[in-house]
């Protein structure tokens, strides 16, 4: 709380946005500039009732003494999400089939609750962190997290589908190498590129990626094998959100995205390999879209405090 220039308390518009994810839950409290004031994180529980509870426990405990200048609450949280209503479907990480989260948690809290995805919560937090001057396009946002999809976001809102399934680029079937995916297909790209997808190719370590990048970089060969077939995977990816969308910005995020520097220069590296043969593809100026997410901001939750209004 501030003090105004007559020496009476001045309340502030505070919002909380809460990262609902299959292993962690983090909170971030904001103010009306979409400035970090205060963040928690604690460990996710499965099913419907805790991920209610744990999710208003939270709010409580970023707010702390400022939550009665809290104005709202905005939850991403991965799954089918009914934003009219904040009721979410299909959260198989957290074992949740139906669960009315918006509604509950807004009774609780005495507080309204918007409900999105988390992809374009986390899109929405990483469009908050670009410098001004990249803020005036489109930008999309690779979220290689256990599973891989993107989110889109322009002039500051996210840009959305008809029946919710724009950016579930996870699942296209394109791969050379046809490894099953739980989703039925062969060859979805999240099989060769994303954080599960990676554990399962590389199961010795964890997280995979920087103990396959390191090794490669050493002339292991197994490590340059799979290296091969994510960067492969990952440069389809690049491609494909940048012809289908022609973003301005390509920002990488999730978790395999904290293997960071390395990362972005391999990836790099095999998208100039494309471009060495193909004019087309060097007028696409890929590599200079290309940002990694700020692994230093929790930019799931601020997105989600963005999507509270
Ligand atoms: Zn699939």
């Amino acid at each position: 709380m501030t003090m105004n220039a007559s020496g009476t308390p001045e309340t502030e518009n505070l919002r909380v946005g809460v990262d609902v994810g299959g292993t962690k839950i983090e909170a971030v409290l904001t103010d009306a500039a979409g400035t970090v004031l205060a963040s928690a994180r604690k460990a996710a529980r499965k099913g419907g009732d805790e991920v209610v509870e744990d999710a208003v426990a939270i709010v409580r405990q970023v707010a702390g003494m400022r939550f009665d200048e809290v104005r709202s609450v905005g939850i991403g949280i991965p799954g089918l999400v009914h934003r009219d209503t904040g009721r979410v479907e299909n959260v198989v990480n957290l074992g949740i089939e139906n669960l009315e989260l918006g509604g509950r948690a807004s009774g609780m809290l005495g507080l309204p609750v918007w409900v999105d995805n988390d992809v374009n919560a986390a899109a929405l937090g990483a469009y908050g962190t670009l410098p001004d001057r990249l803020k005036h396009g489109r930008m999309a946002f690779v979220n290689l997290g256990t599973g891989l999809a993107a989110g889109f976001v322009r002039a500051g809102l996210v840009e959305r589908g008809d029946t919710g399934a724009l950016g579930e680029i996870g699942h296209l079937p394109v791969d050379p190498n046809r490894m099953a995916c739980k989703c039925g297909q062969r060859g979805c790209l999240e099989t060769a590129c994303s954080g599960g997808g990676l554990r399962r190719m590389w199961p010795v370590a964890d997280p995979p990626l920087p103990d396959i990048l390191a090794r490669a970089d050493g002339g292991d060969g197994e490590a340059e094998r799979v290296l091969g077939i994510a960067l492969h995977a990952l440069a389809d990816v690049v491609q494909i959100v940048a012809q289908a969308a022609d973003p301005s910005v390509i920002v990488i995020g999730g978790g395999v995205s904290r293997a960071g520097s390395p990362l972005l220069d391999a990836l790099r590296g095999e998208l100039r390999n494309r471009e060495a043969s193909s004019g087309f593809i060097a007028g696409l100026r890929l590599t200079e879209r290309l940002r990694l997410a700020d692994a230093s901001i929790p930019i799931g939750a601020l997105g989600a405090s963005l999507i509270a209004c």
